[in-house]
């Protein structure tokens, strides 16, 4: 299938590192111009560096979008290169563990590395998406939708970001412009890696969140997960908006039995 992304214009928040990496080297993959805006440096050159070799575009934008000025500038930075932006994909973020506890100035700061960006790059984007009729896609979580505990800022900002797909993908219809947020589960990326790093035996938590993951008792790749975005992204879902999408392998929605012993699984209706 072709999807008719040649020459169009990507610019992605988080594109250096996993889900983001994987979602602008599809991106790339389908003749993409990229913006990327990252906090680290290093990455971000790289990128552009072997891409720029290939002949191909993935311009690195420096940049903590904690700032909201470092939103402005991003977008202003894409299209003095590009001249316009056609996809907004909104992927930074952080489960910062900011609970209960953390207190109030903890939260806020937990809605700055997660939320508030999201809404400052479309705000600041939203002339350019009008222009080019174009989409957005938010990247949220399955914790907007099954709580996980300890995590008060980062589950507020999810739970936002799907409400707000729904609320963009409302005002925007009329101008053509489409909304759509992809939710993972586990997938597996450095921010996972480092999560679980943190415990006594991380193999044995991997091995143990394995068996919650019905769809093959593994993790989501970011190559999975990035394939969703860009089909929505792509004019090949252009009756598509305001949808919420799981790719998580049904970890979220799926009957538990499905990850429960043989005597279990056996158990329904049918069988009865
Ligand atoms: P990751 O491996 O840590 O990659 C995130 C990238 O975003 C990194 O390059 C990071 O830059 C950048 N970034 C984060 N905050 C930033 C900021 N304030 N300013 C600029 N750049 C920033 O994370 P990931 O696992 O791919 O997660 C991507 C998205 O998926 C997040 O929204 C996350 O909540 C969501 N998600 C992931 C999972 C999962 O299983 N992995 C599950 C549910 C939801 P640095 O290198 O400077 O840190």
């Amino acid at each position: 299938m072709d999807l008719q992304l040649n020459d169009k214009v990507a610019l992605v928040t988080g594109g250096s590192k996993g889900i983001g990496l994987g979602i602008v080297r599809q991106l790339i993959a389908e003749g993409v111009r990229v913006a990327n805006v990252n906090r680290s440096e290093a990455e971000g050159k790289q990128l552009e560096t072997e891409y720029s070799q290939q002949g191909k575009e993935c311009l690195f934008i420096q940049g903590d979008l904690t700032d909201v000025t470092a939103c402005e500038r991003a977008v202003a930075t894409t299209l003095e290169r590009f001249g316009r932006i056609d996809i907004l994909v909104n992927n930074a973020g952080v489960n910062d563990g900011a609970g209960l506890d953390a207190g109030p100035k903890a939260f806020v700061e937990s809605l700055k590395k997660n939320l508030i960006h999201y809404y400052a790059m479309a705000h600041y984007a939203l002339e350019a998406l009008k222009d080019s009729r174009g989409c957005i896609v938010n990247i949220g979580s399955k914790v907007s939708e099954t709580g996980q505990g300890e995590t008060s800022g980062y589950a507020a900002s999810k739970g936002a970001i799907t409400a707000l797909t729904r609320e963009w993908a409302v005002d925007l219809a009329p101008r053509g412009i489409r909304v759509n947020a992809v939710l993972p589960a586990e997938t597996w990326t450095p921010l996972y890696e480092k999560c679980l790093a943190a415990m006594d035996d991380p193999q044995l938590a991997r091995n143990e969140i394995e068996q919650l993951i019905p769809l093959g008792h593994r993790f989501t790749t970011i190559e999975e997960l990035a394939d969703t975005v860009v089909f929505l992204a792509s004019p090949r879902a252009s009756h598509t908006t305001g949808q919420i999408l799981f790719v998580d392998g049904g970890y979220t929605h799926l009957d538990r039995k499905c990850t429960q012993s043989a005597s279990i699984s056996d158990f329904g209706a049918a069988k009865k």
